[in-house]
């Protein structure tokens, strides 16, 4: 096939591709294995490539199909070198060409706001971590999350989250138990908080939420390591049937 990027030169900014197809093809030429190319609106990962016995996998934001001529020959380059060289020449190439925010999925507010439930309030516990600790940005809102009837247990159990759509920290209901200690729901709203202070962090060609710094903040927090293998511990029992998890659960749990 005709070389899209020869015929175009080097500083066009015109479409070069008729398709991802079109591109798929001219990555394919010269290579040993054809090239499967996805455009995706992936919010995290910008561009990631998996070699296969029998392809070659590439997905993409979808704006890249207008890339520079550059940002195509630096990625050919890396499907045939495989080199990381060749891939820390592409992470630059990316980071050359701005993307867009990726649309925010619509989603329902969470209202009205519960922060006190039956057996623990947590607008005490978010006041505390806002006086103890210097933040740069307002307090997000807190509250438990809504009541499901049922638990699957298949499913990981996400004890908390931020939204950052609505500035707000949701702890799973699952979690307002009299045996659930308060240092537990204060590490939780400590890690909740941290990510609505430090938002994600752009390392190389990817975004973290949980990057090193996060990391190095959130071991801040007292007794923190103790309090990750307490939530590690409380998996298994949490996604047992619901009377069981409830009775299997230690009457006390001794401090750290
Ligand atoms: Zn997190």
């Amino acid at each position: 096939m005709a070389d899209p990027l020869q015929l175009d030169g080097e500083s066009s900014n015109s479409l070069l591709w008729r398709s991802a197809g079109h591109a798929a093809e001219w990555l394919t030429s010269g290579l040993n294995l054809p090239v499967e190319l996805r455009l995706t609106q992936n919010r995290v990962s910008r561009l990631s490539v998996r070699f296969k016995s029998n392809r070659i996998c590439v997905r993409m934001r979808e704006e890249f199909l207008h890339a520079t001529p550059a940002f195509w020959r630096t990625l050919k380059k890396f499907l045939a070198d495989r080199t990381r060289l060749a891939w820390s020449a592409l992470c630059r190439e990316m980071n050359a060409f701005p993307l867009p925010a990726p649309p925010t999925l619509p989603r329902k507010p969470f209202l009205p706001l519960q922060p006190k439930g039956d057996f623990h309030d947590l607008t005490p516990i978010l006041k505390e971590i806002n006086d103890s600790w210097s933040w740069t940005t307002p307090s997000p809102c807190i509250t438990w999350g809504p009541h499901r009837r049922k638990v699957r247990a298949t499913q990981t159990i996400h004890f908390a989250a931020y939204h950052a759509e609505f500035h707000l920290i949701r702890i799973h209901p699952i979690l307002d138990d009299p045996r659930i200690p308060n240092g537990f729901l204060s590490f939780l709203v400590f890690h909740e908080r941290l990510h609505a202070e430090l938002g994600r962090e752009q390392i190389g060609c990817r975004f973290f939420h949980h990057s090193p710094r996060f990391r190095m903040r959130e071991s801040e927090f007292p007794n923190a390591a103790h309090w990750r293998d307490f939530s590690r511990s409380l998996i298994p029992l949490l996604l047992a049937p619901r009377v069981e998890t409830r009775s299997s659960l230690p009457p006390h749990i001794p401090p750290p």
